[in-house]
C-alpha cells in the first residue's frame, strides 16, 4: 500500500477565525521505530477540539489539526513494534499519543496522569514537532497508544469512545460502579449520555441529573432509572438525601456545581468525581462543611487498559451510543464547530467520509 509522504488535514490557522478551518498539507512527525501510520476512517468531535481550536486553552502552534477520537486502518508498522499490530488492522487512538512509560504513574496504569504525557494533538514531542490529530487523512503514533477495535462495533460508534467514552468509563470503573451501587451522571451531554449507557451496562442503578427535564425522555431511553431536574425540583437534595454512592460530574465546568448541596444526596464515604477540564482561570470554591463525609476528585481520561475494557464491555453488551455523522471537509468541520459551540448535538458528532475528502494516496 502506498500513501503520501505528507499528510493532509483540516486545520485551524487562526484562533480568531477558528470556525473556518482550512485544508492544508503538512509533514508528519519523524517515523519512530515503534510508530504506526493509520489511514483514518473517521474521528469523533470532542469538546476539547473546540476549546483548543477557539484558543480557550491558550495559543497553540498552527497549523492546528485537532481530533483525538480516531478510528482507522494501519498502513505501516515500525520495525520494533511489539504489540502484534499488523497492516490492515482496524485500530483506535484517543486523546493521548505518548507518555514517558517509566514514571510511577506510567508503571501502575495511570499513564494518562503522566507529567510528560503527549496529547494526540497540540503537544510538542521531544524533538519539538507538535502532535497533530484526526481531522486528517493519516495519523502517525506510537503503537502503545492504539487499541484494536472489536469487530461488532461500527467505526463511527467506536470513535467517540476513544476519548469521551473512556473519560467517563474510568471514574465509573475506579469508583466501584456496578450491581448494588447507585450512581448518578450529572450533565447529560456528549460524555454524560455515554456515562448513563455505561453505568447501566455495568449493572448500577442509574440517576441522570440535569438542570431541567428537557433531556428526561432521552435519559430514560438511554437507561436511566431516575431523573433529577435540579431547577424544577427545589427539594431534590432532601428527596434523594443519602441515596447515592457515586456522582460523576460530566458538566462542562464544575464551577456551576453547588458543592454544598450536591453532597447531601451522597451516602457517607461516597464520591463526587468530575471529568471537566475547565478553562485555566477557573477556581473552585469549597466550604469544608459542605463536603462532610464525601470525597471529591477530578479524573483525567483513563488508561489504555481501561480503554480495552471499555471496548470489551461495549462489544459484549452491544451498547449503541448516540452519534450524528457529518462528512469531513472544510464545510463539515465548520458545521460541527458551529453546532458544538451552541451545544446543538444529540449527543456526539463523528466526522466520516474521509475517503471522499482525502483522495490522494492509494
Ligand atoms: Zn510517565
Ligand atoms: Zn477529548
Amino acid at each position: 500500500m502506498t500513501y503520501p509522504e505528507k499528510f493532509q488535514g483540516i486545520a485551524v490557522l487562526d484562533h480568531k477565525d477558528w470556525k473556518n478551518a482550512k485544508k492544508v498539507e503538512y509533514e508528519p512527525k519523524v517515523f519512530g521505530d515503534r510508530d504506526i501510520d493509520v489511514k483514518i476512517e473517521c474521528c469523533g468531535v470532542c469538546g476539547s477540539d473546540v476549546h483548543c481550536a477557539s484558543g480557550h486553552w491558550g495559543d497553540i502552534a498552527k497549523p492546528l489539526i485537532v481530533g483525538h477520537e480516531i478510528v482507522g486502518h494501519v498502513v505501516k508498522v515500525g520495525p520494533n513494534c511489539t504489540s502484534g499490530v499488523k497492516v490492515g488492522d482496524r485500530v483506535g487512538l484517543g486523546a493521548q499519543a505518548l507518555s514517558c512509560m517509566k514514571c510511577k504513574r506510567c508503571l501502575n496504569g495511570n499513564e494518562s496522569y503522566c507529567p510528560n504525557a503527549i496529547q494526540t494533538y497540540s503537544t510538542p514531542y521531544e524533538d519539538g514537532y507538535v502532535s497533530k490529530g484526526g481531522y486528517a487523512d493519516y495519523v502517525r503514533v506510537h503503537e502503545q497508544f492504539t487499541v484494536p477495535i472489536p469487530e461488532n462495533i461500527p467505526s463511527h460508534l467506536a470513535a467517540p469512545l476513544m476519548c469521551g467514552g473512556l473519560t467517563v468509563f474510568s471514574p465509573l470503573l475506579r469508583n466501584g460502579c456496578g450491581p448494588g451501587k447507585k450512581v448518578a451522571i450529572l450533565g447529560i451531554g456528549g460524555i454524560g449520555h455515554m456515562g448513563v449507557l455505561l453505568a447501566k451496562a455495568m449493572g448500577a442503578e442509574v440517576y441522570a441529573i440535569s438542570r431541567t427535564s428537557s433531556k428526561k425522555e432521552d435519559a430514560m431511553k438511554l437507561g436511566a432509572d431516575h431523573f433529577i431536574a435540579t431547577k424544577e425540583e427545589p427539594d431534590w437534595h432532601e428527596k434523594y438525601f443519602d441515596e447515592l454512592d457515586l456522582v460523576v460530574v460530566c458538566a462542562g465546568s464544575v464551577t456551576d456545581i453547588d458543592f454544598n448541596t450536591l453532597p447531601k444526596i451522597i451516602a457517607v464515604g461516597g464520591r463526587i468525581v468530575s471529568i471537566a477540564i475547565p478553562e485555566m482561570s477557573e477556581v473552585l470554591e469549597l466550604k469544608p462543611f459542605g463536603l462532610v463525609g464525601v470525597s471529591i476528585a477530578n479524573s483525567l481520561l483513563g488508561s489504555m487498559e481501561e480503554l480495552k475494557q471499555l471496548l470489551k464491555l461495549v462489544s459484549e453488551k452491544d451498547i449503541k451510543i448516540w452519534v450524528e455523522t457529518v462528512p469531513i471537509s472544510e464545510k463539515g468541520v465548520h458545521e460541527v464547530f458551529e453546532r458544538m459551540d451552541k451545544g446543538d448535538v444529540r449527543y456526539r458528532f463523528t466526522l466520516t467520509d474521509y475517503e471522499k475528502e482525502f483522495s490522494s494516496g492509494n
